[in-house]
């Protein structure tokens, strides 16, 4: 991927701003992406497994099986961006111009697909606990498929579908049973794991729905956790699907997409997650030549590296343990830190000569839970501005008003133009919703 930022004249720029002319007019905290390292990502995901898929196609040729003309596209992949990672709807927007679907996970989310004119039909719908009405509002806005998570929930679809006289497209999410080797958190394909249900459940689920006469089954799906670095997790789980599509396909139950999910990781610090072509390549071996559609749902790889939250310095408030950087950005707009002890390279605007110190950089919350980086060697003044980096992913979407603090501006860069895609929260908008009692 593109890089986000380069130093040039002595000052960080994303693309072809300077940050401090961000800061300047937008003010601090500000969550600044660039638009080149958007759609670079997006379609560098994009492209490896056409590739990829492209090369599995011509060995499928080479064994001399049948190959219809269609295949070409029916095997070109369908991302389906998870809006959750960032769902600003300029970056929604964005994806959506460059051909992306989208994963959801509640109908707030749909909304903003839509407000950001995205194809419904290219939308996919996961998540554990979906009400009747999001259901009911989703089958209506005709979404391309619901990813079923459990038997009360295929139930629950299938009432509400014959309500409407519809039918609703399902797939039902896999739990195969792999350990993605990441944060506790953020593991979600394990047994002990709320999502999706075991493979054994699945099968029987398959043939629930084959009975539903309000219920049309296009696909199956899994996902298997988050920030995940290693390749292995990945061909294991699709092994495993794949099994389970022979199952079905044996019962007369085919499907038409298989959707692997996202979670592929990116470098905060030190890690070495696969690239996405190693990716692409090595999920193309194990899925061969099938008719189905792949489909996956990433977030964090097409936004993470793409975004950096731009700070001020408050205060330095030397100790004798510890010396704090105190900025005005805080845990209520990057939790990442707080949640699962994330790292997150912190880099001043302007680099400074002279002696570095230690420091813990800090937010102004009563936490002491409310640090963004710790023991960080920096050269810096009252004032100065710092960005922290890989923060395009899960830092506005996971931002709170706690402490009432209004959250932060968004800022677009595209070349040397800067677009504010999100105002800076007023302090009144805050409660605007609470009333006073009689
Ligand atoms: C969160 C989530 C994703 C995206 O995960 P990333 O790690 O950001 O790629 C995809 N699918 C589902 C079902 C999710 O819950």
């Amino acid at each position: 991927m593109a890089a986000l930022h380069q130093l040039r004249d002595e000052e960080l720029h994303v693309e072809d701003v300077p940050l401090s002319a961000v800061a300047q007019r937008f003010g601090t905290p500000t969550f600044v992406y660039s638009r080149a390292a958007l759609s670079a990502s997006y379609r560098e995901f994009e492209g490896a497994f056409k590739s990829a898929l492209a090369t599995t196609s011509a060995s499928y040729v080479g064994t001399g099986t049948q190959v219809t003309n269609g295949l070409a596209d029916t095997r070109a992949p369908l991302i389906c961006y998870a809006v959750k990672a960032n769902p600003n709807i300029a970056i929604l927007n964005l994806f959506a111009r460059l051909g992306s679907g989208f994963d959801i996970v509640s109908v707030g989310e749909l909304a903003r697909v839509v407000a950001a004119g995205g194809d419904v039909s290219k939308v996919v719908f996961s998540g554990v606990g979906k009400s009747v009405d999001e259901l009911r509002t989703a089958l209506q806005a005709g979404i391309g498929c619901f990813n079923i998570e459990s038997t009360a929930e295929l139930h629950r679809l299938e009432r509400v579908a014959a309500g409407h006289g519809a039918v609703a497209p399902i797939s039902i999410r896999v739990n195969p049973d792999v350990n993605p080797n990441t944060h506790p958190y953020i593991t979600t394909g394990l047994t002990e794991n709320k999502f999706g249900v075991a493979r054994e459940v699945a099968l029987d689920l398959y043939r629930k729905a084959r009975a539903c006469a309000h219920l049309r089954i296009v696909g199956i799906d899994c996902h298997i956790g988050s920030q995940i670095t290693e390749i292995g997790p990945y061909t294991d789980a699709l092994a495993r699907v794949l099994e389970l599509v022979d199952q079905l396909a044996d019962e007369g139950i085919a499907l038409e997409h298989l959707d692997l999910g996202g979670g592929l990781g990116i470098r905060y610090r030190d890690e070495s997650p696969p690239s996405i072509d190693a990716y692409a390549q090595a999920l193309a071996r194990v899925y061969g030549a099938r008719p189905q559609r792949l489909m996956f749902e990433p977030g964090r790889i097409l936004v993470g590296n793409a975004g950096l939250l731009l700070a001020r310095i408050e205060y330095l408030k030397p100790g004798p343990v510890k010396n704090f950087a105190i900025v005005d950005a805080a845990m209520n707009d990057l939790m990442r830190p707080a949640l699962y002890d994330a790292y997150h390279a912190v880099l001043p605007v302007k680099p400074r000569l002279g002696t570095s110190m230690l420091y813990d950089v800090v937010g102004p919350i009563c936490e002491s839970g409310d640090w963004l980086a710790r023991s960080r060697s920096l050269v810096v003044e009252e004032g100065d501005l710092l960005a922290i980096d890989s923060a395009g992913a899960y830092g506005m979407s996971m931002s709170s008003n706690y402490n009432t603090r209004p959250r932060a501006a968004e800022v677009m860069i595209d070349g040397d133009r800067m677009f504010e895609i999100r105002a800076r929260e007023r302090v009144a908008q805050l409660f605007e919703g609470e009333s006073l009692l009689p």
